[in-house]
């Protein structure tokens, strides 16, 4: 007889999600299946809920179980998986990618393009059970606080993003203080930065921020960020900015402030096209680089920093049971959220 689960489902194409009984999926060959523990609430996940264009076009063949922050333990193995054992606690890399292309060969597979994302293309986490391919299971060791390892997919994305530039002894400004423009700015101070200016519209994500131990945390709203340079002792701008905002007038901003020469990684994905002058980026010699997922290295980075002492319990702001989770929606919808972190163990 079939064996049925909890899910949360986008059920048709328009808003919200539904709490419903789905198939518990069976790991094929070189398959395997987890039994989710937590999950966390990504902004895509949002989109998703909210219906926006984003999701109109990703979100193809509804009905679907979405998420892909989570972590879990191994409850069954497909035929020929090896290396992985039952009952072992792990976590997934959320791009399914083709182990064929030329990206894939060179170990880039956050360029492969033949990617498939779990919870957007195929079904996702927010259920009792997910399935996944073997070669995207990530082992997690028992030290570390599975309501911090539930959002280490998009502690990957800040990881990619922090560490794609030498940032001892640097001056960083991160525009945008999300979860993960505030989990990026732990990385940098964690990685010896000199100083690490966060900037938002929003005070309670600046506060978060604070907490996560930042240099400064403005408000370009109504603060000068000029006046916060000095203040800090930048004397020749930013050597490196970390874009996580995807908002035009932050990146602007953050190009104006640069200093000649200094690095960029671009994160942030705008709901528009971004116009910028190309004579700020060309005469200051500025160096693009666009982020996207994360490196299969960075997972195991992400573990040794928390191993090492970097502290993300800043970031969690609600913890909910899944069966809740319309609250966690309204926490990330309210812009008065970090990381929403769903229990499914009880
Ligand atoms: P988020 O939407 O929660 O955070 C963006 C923040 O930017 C918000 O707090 C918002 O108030 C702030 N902001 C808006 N206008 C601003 C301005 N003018 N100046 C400064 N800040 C401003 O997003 P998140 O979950 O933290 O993710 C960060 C970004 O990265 C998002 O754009 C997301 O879509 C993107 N993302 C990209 C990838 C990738 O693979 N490239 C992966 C995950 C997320
Ligand atoms: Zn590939």
């Amino acid at each position: 007889m079939e064996r049925l689960m909890d899910a949360i489902v986008k059920p048709t194409a328009g808003p919200g999600l539904e709490l419903r009984r789905v198939p518990v999926p069976v790991p094929g060959p070189g398959e395997v299946l987890i039994k989710i523990h937590k999950t966390a609430i990504c902004g895509t996940d949002v989109h998703i809920y909210n219906w926006d264009p984003w999701a109109r076009i990703h979100i193809t063949h509804p009905p679907m179980t979405i998420g892909h922050e989570y972590v879990g333990e191994i409850a069954q193995l497909g035929e020929g998986v090896t290396g992985l054992t039952v009952g072992q606690r792990v976590s997934g890399e959320g791009h399914i990618t083709c182990h064929r292309c030329r990206n894939c060969h060179t170990g880039n597979i956050q360029w492969c393009k033949n990617t498939t994302s779990v919870g957007v293309d195929r079904d996702g986490a927010f259920a009792e059970y997910l399935c996944i391919p073997q070669t995207n299971v990530i082992p997690i060791d028992e030290s570390l606080d599975e309501d911090v390892v539930a959002f280490f997919d998009a502690f990957g994305n800040a990881t990619h993003t922090a560490l794609m530039w030498d940032l001892v002894g640097e001056d960083v400004l991160i525009t945008g203080a999300g979860p993960i423009g505030i989990i990026a700015a732990g990385i940098c101070k964690y990685d010896g930065a000199r100083r690490v200016i966060i900037t938002d519209l929003n005070d309670y994500r600046l506060g978060l921020a604070r907490k996560m131990g930042v240099d400064a945390a403005v408000n370009t709203g109504r603060e000068d960020l000029l006046q916060v340079m000095k203040e800090q002792g930048l004397k020749e701008g930013f050597d490196v900015g970390l874009e996580m905002s995807g908002n035009g007038a932050a990146f602007r901003q953050m190009c104006s402030v640069m200093r000649n020469g200094g690095r960029i990684s671009l994160l942030g994905l705008g709901n528009k096209p971004i116009e910028v002058d190309m004579n700020d980026i060309i005469c200051k010699g500025l160096c693009l680089q666009g982020i996207y997922g994360r490196k299969m290295d960075n997972w195991h980075k992400m573990s040794y920093m928390v191993q090492g002492g970097l502290d993300l319990t800043p970031v969690i702001t609600h913890r909910f049971h899944y069966t809740e989770f319309e609250k966690g929606f309204a926490a990330m919808n309210s812009g008065e959220s970090g990381k929403v972190v769903l229990d499914w163990t009880k």
